[in-house]
């Protein structure tokens, strides 16, 4: 079963309904976040509220409910729907008021949403995707997770018509990220990812996974590199909490490596696997 809640209140989620002017609705003014529940466990949660909170503070939002709080709540919420393989969208928005720019007077508004999760094939994983890379034309303060999603939602669906999987920003010829993940590449056996700045959204796979590659022994670089070096890789792959990893086969039309799912990105999804598979038992 899925759920829905708003500032309190649990509700299946196709009968939730939010005022007219929740500032979300009219502005994007707010902040979100997803956690994949496996076996029951909640993933990373603590890491993702933490970066909640600091999208928060980013936007000068003063959240209503504190991270200890939004645990017990996503606890509860999970125990309602009984669902062990889910989706948390958690998102906090500057308060239901009358619509003008200036900050409102009142509490966030916090709503949730806890659904099955939508898990992509393993096919689709063994064949590798294929990206194209785009103009990044969002503005300069990526390391939010803001609700306003407009350049990625465009450039997502730009990338599906043209029969891409995903499309990955550049910006003044430096590569970024996919409009919803992280970007690795591995060149001479050493895994390289853009630096966590203010271009890219500070991604918490991307991070377990910086953690398993330096438990593994695998040489980590966190550089800036433009379209040059992704092209010549070995390997490549996204990364994002629906996604996992996920291994880059083609860059708009040019086979990345062998043109095959490469074997660090193989190698460290299995042991991303194996952590949200521990925490289960
Ligand atoms: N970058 C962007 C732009 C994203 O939207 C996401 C996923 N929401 C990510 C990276 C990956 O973040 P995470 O690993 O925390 O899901």
């Amino acid at each position: 079963m899925a759920i829905g809640f708003i500032n309190g209140e649990w509700i299946p989620v196709d009968q939730t309904v939010l005022p007219i002017d929740e500032r979300g609705h009219n502005f994007g003014d707010g902040v979100y976040e997803v956690i994949r529940v496996y076996q029951g466990v909640p993933f990373k949660m603590r890491e993702h509220l933490v970066r909640l909170e600091q999208s928060a503070e980013a936007i000068l939002l003063t959240m209503n409910y504190s991270i200890p709080e939004l645990e017990a709540l996503i606890a509860e919420g999970l125990e309602k729907t009984g669902l062990q393989e889910a989706a948390v969208y958690l998102q906090v928005t500057r308060g239901i008021a009358k619509r003008v720019h200036l900050f409102p007077d009142v509490p966030a508004s916090t709503t949730m949403t806890i659904r099955p999760a939508a898990d992509i094939s393993d096919k689709i994983r063994e064949q590798g995707v294929h990206v194209t890379l785009v103009d990044d034309e969002r503005w300069k303060n990526c390391f939010i997770k803001s609700l306003n999603l407009l350049p990625n939602v465009i450039a997502k669906q730009k990338a599906t018509d043209a029969g891409f999987y995903e499309a990955v920003f550049v910006r003044d010829g430096v590569v970024l990220e996919g409009s919803s993940c992280n970007l690795f590449l591995v060149k001479d056996g050493v895994l390289i990812t853009p630096p966590a700045n203010r271009f890219i959204l500070h991604g918490i796979t991307r991070a377990t996974l910086l953690d398993i590659a330096k438990e593994l022994g695998v040489p980590v670089e966190e550089k800036e590199f433009g379209p040059d070096l992704l092209l010549a890789a070995d390997e490549a792959f996204l990364t994002s909490t629906s996604m996992e990893v996920m291994p880059v086969v083609k860059i708009d039309g040019r086979q990345i490596g062998s043109g095959q799912p490469g074997e660090i990105a193989r190698k460290l999804h299995r042991n991303y696997r194996a952590k949200y598979q521990q925490i289960g038992v």
